[in-house]
C-alpha cells in the first residue's frame, strides 16, 4: 500500500503532490469524517489555488457540505472548525518549506492534527473503492470571509488590549511574505508598526519562510538601528513565531515557549491575587499542565516546576503536542521551534496569538528583562551517519542499554540527569542518528554529546560488522 502522510499530513513537491492525489485524499478524509461539513482554507504558494479546487471538488463529490476559507493562517483555519462546529478541516500549506513545496494537513472534529499512525486510516481509504454521491445529493460550496477576523476578534478577547496600547510600543515585524501579512492591521491598532516583507507573494522573494535567525538577519539589523521594544516574524503559515529583544538579540523557539509559559504563569499568579486577596498564600498554579516534545529546552520544565504545574512530553510533530493537549486537557503545550498552543483559541499552534501575548508582557517591562528570568543552559548537537534500515534497531539497542529510571522513551531515548539531558534520536528524514544535550554550561553539553557519540558510533560498528 503506498505511504502518503508523514508527520504532519501529505507533503511533496507539485509532481508528487498533484491535483489528482489532492483529489482522492480530500475524497477518503471525506468519507472518514463521515460526509460531514468540512472546512479548506490555504496559504499564499502558487499551487494552493489549484490544489484547493481539487480539494473541494474531492470533498463535493462525496456528499461533504464544503466550506472555503479562502486564503488564511493554519491558525485561523484551526480556529474557525471550533467556532463553526464543523466535522474536519484540511488545510493546504507547506508551512515553512521553500515556495515549490506543498501540503495538505488534515484536522479532526475535535480539532487534533491526523497525525502518521492515524493517517493509516485515510490511507486505506484512498486505496479502496470510494463510493461517490448521487449528482442530487451534492451540496453547494459556501464561502466564508471573516476568517481572519474571526481569528483577530478571538486573539484581541485574551489579551489586555488597553495595557498593550497605553505602553506606546514601537514594533518590527517581518512578515516573510506569508500569510501572517493579513494581521497588519490588528498590530497597527495597539502600537506604532514598521513591516518588511509585507506583500503577499508566492515565491517568498523577501526571505525563505523558516524564521530562522539566518533567514532574518534583515529584521535583526533593522531592530539594532532603530529604537524598537521588539522584532517578531512568523513562517510561512503562521503556526511558527519567533521574535527580536530590544537590543537585536535572537530569541530561538525553545525560548519562546518557555517565555509563553512564564507570562501564563505570572498572569495566573495576577489574577488569582486580583480574585483571591485573602488567599494569596494559596496562588492555584497546582494542577496545571503543560505539554511539550522530547526534544524541547529544559527551560520550559523548569519554569513549569517552579510554578507547581506538571509536564508531560511527547514524540516531536505538531499532531502529538494536538492530541495531548486535547487527551490531557492542559493549559498550553509548545515546541522547539516556536509554535505555541493556547488553550483558549484552539489545539493548534498559533503564532498570532503568542504575538499578541507577548506584547502584553512587553507593555510591563522590557523583553530583555523577561528573558533575564529565564535559566540559562547551553546545548551541543551532533549527527552520525547511519543506514536507513539500521537506524530503528540501533535506537532500540541504545534504550535497552540504558539503566537510569529518568528516561523517556517515546521518540528517541532521551535520559534526564539533575541539571541536564541529553537525547539520540534517529532522524526522521534523513539517514543520520541526532544527538542533542542540554547543560548548565556549554563544556558540559559538549561532554555528554561526545560520550554518547561513542557509544552510539560503537553499536553502528558492531551492527555494520554482522
Ligand atoms: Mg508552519
Amino acid at each position: 500500500m503506498p505511504k502518503y502522510f508523514g508527520t504532519n499530513g501529505i507533503r511533496g513537491l507539485f509532481n508528487w503532490l498533484t491535483p489528482m492525489l489532492a483529489l482522492r485524499a480530500a475524497q477518503a478524509f471525506g468519507v472518514w469524517s463521515k460526509r460531514g461539513k468540512i472546512l479548506v482554507g490555504r496559504d499564499i504558494r502558487f499551487t494552493g489555488e489549484c490544489l484547493m479546487s481539487a480539494v473541494k471538488s474531492g470533498l463535493v463529490s462525496v456528499g461533504c457540505e464544503t466550506i472555503d476559507l479562502g486564503i488564511c493562517s493554519a491558525p485561523a483555519a484551526e480556529f474557525m472548525l471550533k467556532k463553526e462546529n464543523a466535522d474536519g478541516l484540511i488545510i493546504i500549506t507547506a508551512s515553512h518549506n521553500p515556495p515549490e513545496w506543498n501540503a495538505l494537513k488534515f484536522v479532526d472534529n475535535k480539532g487534533i492534527t491526523i497525525s502518521k499512525e492515524r493517517g493509516k486510516e485515510i490511507e486505506k481509504l484512498m486505496d479502496n473503492i470510494i463510493l461517490l454521491s448521487q449528482w442530487n445529493e451534492v451540496k453547494p460550496i459556501k464561502k466564508i470571509e471573516n476568517t481572519i477576523t474571526d481569528h483577530i476578534f478571538a486573539i484581541e478577547k485574551n489579551v489586555n488590549l488597553g495595557k498593550i496600547k497605553k505602553a506606546n510600543l514601537n514594533i518590527a515585524v517581518d512578515f516573510g511574505n506569508g500569510t501572517t501579512s493579513l494581521y497588519l492591521e490588528m498590530f497597527k491598532r495597539i502600537a506604532t508598526v514598521t513591516a518588511i516583507n509585507s506583500k503577499i507573494d508566492g515565491y517568498f522573494s523577501g526571505r525563505l519562510s523558516e524564521p530562522t535567525e539566518a533567514n532574518l538577519s534583515k529584521l535583526i539589523e533593522l531592530v539594532k538601528k532603530g529604537k524598537y521594544d521588539c522584532g517578531f516574524a512568523w513562517d510561512c503559515d503562521a503556526d511558527r513565531f519567533v521574535a527580536v529583544d530590544e537590543k537585536g538579540n535572537f530569541i530561538i523557539g525553545d525560548k519562546v515557549f518557555a517565555l509563553s509559559v512564564l507570562f501564563l504563569f505570572k498572569k495566573t499568579k495576577f489574577h488569582k491575587f486580583c480574585l483571591h486577596r485573602n488567599f494569596i498564600n494559596r496562588i492555584k498554579t497546582n494542577g496545571k499542565k503543560i505539554i511539550t516534545t522530547v526534544a524541547t529546552s529544559r527551560v520550559a520544565e523548569d519554569i513549569a516546576k517552579q510554578y507547581g504545574a506538571q509536564i508531560s512530553y511527547t514524540k516531536v510533530g505538531a499532531p502529538y503536542l494536538s492530541e495531548a493537549m486535547f487527551s490531557e486537557n492542559a493549559d498550553i503545550a509548545g515546541e522547539e521551534v516556536g509554535g505555541v498552543i493556547w488553550k483558549e483559541i484552539s489545539l493548534a499552534k498559533d503564532g498570532l496569538a503568542t504575538a499578541m501575548k507577548m506584547l502584553e508582557a512587553i507593555a510591563e517591562k522590557p523583553l530583555s528583562t523577561w528573558l533575564a528570568e529565564l535559566p540559562q543552559y547551553y546545548n551541543s548537537k551532533t549527527k552520525i551517519p547511519v543506514q536507513k534500515e539500521k537506524k530503528k534497531k540501533i535506537i532500540e539497542k541504545f534504550a535497552m542499554m540504558q539503566k537510569s529510571r529518568n528516561i523517556i522513551i517515546l521518540d528517541g531515548v532521551r535520559i534526564n540527569f539533575s541539571d541536564s539531558w541529553v537525547i539520540v534520536r534517529a532522524s526522521g528524514t534523513e539517514n543520520y542518528i541526532r544527538i542533542f544535550a542540554e547543560a548548565k554550561s556549554a563544556k558540559k553539553a559538549t561532554q555528554l554529546v561526545k560520550k554518547y557519540e561513542k557509544i552510539i558510533a560503537r553499536l553502528i560498528f558492531h551492527e555494520t560488522e554482522k
